[in-house]
């Protein structure tokens, strides 16, 4: 079972819980009620490998700048 990472937007409070992929992604602050956000890299996510953000148009610099400039 996969180890999600949230953070409280809100108050901060940082926490980790086991959630089946099948349930819904928590949002709300167990401490303040604030707003979640997902937290990535820490426990086992699945995007954890070579080549996932090495895709062709995240860091190449474009090649040149074919807007219509011309
Ligand atoms: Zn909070």
């Amino acid at each position: 079972m996969p180890i999600y990472s949230y953070k409280c937007k809100k108050c901060a409070h940082a926490f980790d819980i086991n959630q089946a992929l099948s349930e819904d992604a928590l949002t709300i602050c167990p401490e303040c009620k604030g707003n979640l956000i997902k937290v990535f890299g820490l426990g086992d996510v699945t995007f954890k490998g070579s080549g996932f953000y090495k895709t062709d148009n995240a860091a190449s610099p474009p090649k040149n700048s074919s807007s219509s400039e011309s």
